[in-house]
């Protein structure tokens, strides 16, 4: 296995200790949590609550979680609102950025210790008192996986099935270059552990509306190859959902159709918020550092995928983009 800086086994260390002396704990991913946040907090949740401790999970307002990932335990995730007034340690997952916090960050700044875990760069990160980092970790959970191993906690099959979902998505069903061996072999321990990896993967990529087929076909029937720039990008528009009746979160993976165009080095896809704002999802073959495209918007991410939210109008976020492009 990769020797990990003796900064990072330090910090881990830091984390378990603070986590075993806690008897409250608050597990928090960022806003609108993908299947890494999720599956990060409602593991660390349930392990601290298998623990004997007071446990919850929760992630800021709208306090959605997207259909695919509701097969998961959800039994300790509250809104932000019902989370203790004092916990002894809230623990953010794949963040450390505070604005991605929302409404729950002033659980965070309440707490009497803050752990960070994550695999984003985290040069300004902006709240934790313990940073337990790993940028070149395919998924948060991966992380959260050696803190339970660091913790000595058993992996339930349900916490095991919740660090698997994370795992499978970051690394985009284990096709990202961040699919080591170690998540290779956290994956089997997670298997043995009692995940069925088949019933995850009909849940997560394979029960979508039939109404989501239109709205796939009308953002592919948008997109547009903006060849001198190496760009492929579309709009999802807030009259494509409503004629659908799905849901924002109804709509992730449109990103995933769009990326496969050769001709780009970057896929950008554009989701209306309404009162003109724009939720932006970045996509890079390796040429293109996205997360720095992003940073331009107040955003973020990893080099090959990467997020924010803007104002319009669309043409100059079209733009902004296309300038880092040329
Ligand atoms: P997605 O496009 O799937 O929403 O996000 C891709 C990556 O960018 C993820 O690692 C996600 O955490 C990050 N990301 C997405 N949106 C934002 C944002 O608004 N701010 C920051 N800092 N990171 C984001
Ligand atoms: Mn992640």
């Amino acid at each position: 296995m990769m020797k990990r800086s003796a900064k990072l086994s330090d910090s881990l260390r830091q984390a378990a200790a603070a986590i075993s002396r806690a008897e409250s704990i608050v597990a928090m991913g960022h806003i609108g949590p993908d299947g890494d946040a999720l599956g990060s907090m409602l593991a660390i949740a349930r392990g601290a609550a298998n623990a004997g401790k007071k446990a919850c999970a929760t992630f800021g307002e709208p306090f959605v979680v997207g259909k695919q990932f509701t097969f998961l335990d959800m039994a300790l995730l509250v809104p932000p609102g019902e989370v203790p007034e004092s916990v002894d340690v809230a623990v953010v997952v794949d963040t450390s950025v505070a604005g991605r916090l929302g409404s729950a960050l002033p659980i965070v700044e309440r707490a009497a210790t803050v752990v960070v875990v994550d695999h984003h760069l985290s040069q300004d990160a902006q709240v934790g008192d313990i940073h337990v980092v790993d940028t070149s970790a395919g998924a948060a959970a991966q992380v959260t996986y050696r803190l339970f191993r660091e913790l000595g906690w058993e992996i339930d099959k349900e916490m095991a099935t919740a660090l698997y979902v994370g795992i499978v998505t970051d690394t985009g069903r284990f096709q990202y270059s961040a699919t080591s061996p170690e998540v290779h072999r956290i994956t089997a321990e997670l298997i043995e552990a009692g995940v069925e990896p088949a019933e995850v993967s009909r849940h997560v990529y394979e029960e979508s509306p039939f109404a989501y087929l239109g709205v796939a076909g009308s953002v592919l029937s948008r997109c547009r190859l903006e060849a001198d720039k190496r760009l492929v990008w579309s709009l999802l528009t807030r009259e494509d959902l409503a004629a659908a009746e799905l849901k924002y979160e109804d709509a992730d993976g449109l990103i995933d159709l769009i990326r496969i165009a050769e001709e780009s080095d970057v896929a950008c896809l554009l989701r209306e918020l309404g009162d003109d704002k724009y939720k932006g999802s970045l996509r890079s073959r390796g040429r293109v550092d996205v997360s720095k495209i992003a940073a331009q918007f107040g955003g973020g991410g990893h080099h090959n995928a990467a997020g924010f939210v803007s104002a319009g109008p669309l043409g100059e976020i079209l733009d902004r983009i296309g300038a880092e492009l040329t």
